[in-house]
């Protein structure tokens, strides 16, 4: 399938083009040339089929002219080794935990595949790939395990040194193999203008080859349409479907998730409503209730993932309905949360139900409870697992309420290996040059 720019300043290129590359050559992002229907009947009986079974049926829609069956299957079934379970927490309001993975949070999702995929493209290219990412936290974890142990790719990993939490630096400064984690003396900025300046470096892009595994990657963006369809074969299953619509809410930065989502709908996924749940980064929540789009800096809250101000998946939802105000606004409700609000929602559901949230899934869960009728049964995806967010939670429901789960304690008790360097781009070249990895 060829993949076309959403600014259509540029030729469309191979599915393999549109990984390695990343972004457009224009600026724009990624879209699949068609998004092919399921069969309707697959949903008769999507309910005894596994996550696995269904993700690989999902993935032939997308991937099955560009990859063989044999080796799609093998990248579907090693990306989602962990469960995405639905969770029940009131009477209509269901939390699809994705934070079963790694480094416990929906981004491994989308990077093991994106790893897989890149390596299989890359065959038995003997030229070794390296992937640079900036991070400040999350994506920079979600990347270095997705990438850990994948032959010919070399991952290295810049995070400005003190600004990570310690959680998050142990995902991937303790990881060793063919991952390096580069602390740099500097903020977070100073690490994306690294990666950029090698991007454009000459030099470096002669004699190496260089990527990104930003998160436009449609590698990386795609495969979270897998989970939709497993939220609604496990709601099916319980029996909580019937004469009811399905409503699904997402808390959403960059968009990535939700636009997956709306994916799954287009191939015929039936749910009635989605909700986008932001916190005080409201943009797309303006625009919903207003139809002006204004980008503007992001402000810091408490779910510290979702601050983004100019949302780069919002390009993909205009595109998809061909830049219509009135039809993206009845399939998608905007909601925004302040920090108090976000603390608070925490607070009531762990009181009243006993379910943990993060403040990304609070944000999601308080949508639902706005918007819900009573003929509706609403899913809202759990982004992450609390304990990622101790700070946040434990203040609002006591320390000793917050369980830190074995396989996050584990990465705090490796050892630190980082590579320290200064914020001189001369530095990072002379580290990268060959010779080395
Ligand atoms: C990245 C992230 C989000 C936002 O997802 P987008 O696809 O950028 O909208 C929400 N919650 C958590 C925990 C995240 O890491």
């Amino acid at each position: 399938m060829m993949y076309y720019s959403t600014n259509k300043k540029t030729p469309s290129v191979t599915l393999k083009q549109a990984v390695v590359k990343g972004l457009a050559a224009d600026n724009g992002l990624f879209m699949p040339g068609r998004i092919e229907k399921i069969e309707p009947s697959f949903f008769d009986n999507i309910q005894h089929l596994s996550f696995q079974e269904i993700a690989f049926e999902v993935a032939k829609k997308f991937f099955g002219e560009d990859v063989d069956e044999v080796s799609l299957k093998e990248i579907v079934y090693d990306t989602l080794a962990f469960d995405c379970p639905v969770v029940k927490i009131t009477d209509d309001i269901y939390s699809l935990e994705l934070f079963h993975g790694p480094t416990l949070a929906f981004k491994d999702v989308g990077a093991r595949f994106m790893a897989r995929l890149l390596s299989y493209f890359l065959g038995d290219n003997q030229k070794q790939v390296h992937v640079l990412v900036a991070t400040s936290g999350d994506t920079g974890s979600a990347v270095a395990n997705g990438f850990l142990g994948v032959e010919g790719i070399h991952v290295h990993v810049l995070y400005p040194k003190g600004k990570v939490s310690k959680i998050q630096e142990s995902q991937f400064t303790t990881l060793g193999q063919n991952i390096t984690a580069l602390e740099v003396d500097g903020t977070f900025d100073d690490c994306q203008r690294l990666v950029k300046t090698a991007f454009l470096d000459e030099e470096l892009n002669k004699k190496l080859m260089l990527t990104s595994a930003n998160s436009i990657n449609v590698a990386r963006f795609l495969p979270q349409a897998f989970y939709y369809f497993n939220a609604y074969a496990r709601l099916k299953e319980k029996g909580v479907l019937e004469n009811r619509d399905l409503v699904v809410s997402v808390p959403s930065g960059n968009f990535g998730n939700l636009t997956a989502g709306l994916f799954a709908r287009e191939m015929g996924l039936p749910v009635a409503q989605f909700l986008a749940a932001n916190n005080q980064n409201d943009v797309v929540y303006e625009y919903l209730k207003t139809s002006e789009y204004n980008p503007r800096p992001s402000v810091e809250t408490i779910a510290n993932a979702m601050d983004v101000g100019a949302p780069s998946n919002f390009a993909r939802i205009l595109d998809l309905f061909k830049h219509s105000h009135e039809k993206i606004s009845s399939v998608l409700k905007g909601f925004r949360y302040s920090n108090e609000q976000i603390r608070e929602t925490i607070k009531n559901v762990f009181s009243q139900t006993g379910y943990l949230c993060d403040p990304h899934g609070a944000c999601g869960y308080q949508a639902l409870a706005d918007f819900l009728q009573p003929n509706q049964t609403g899913v809202f995806l759990e982004t992450a697992h609390p304990a990622k967010f101790t700070e946040t939670v434990a203040q609002v429901v006591g320390a000793s309420n917050m369980e830190i789960p074995q396989r996050l304690a584990s990465f705090l008790k490796e050892d630190k290996q980082v590579k320290k360097l200064g914020n001189d781009f001369q530095d990072f070249k002379k580290y990268l040059l060959p010779g080395k990895f």
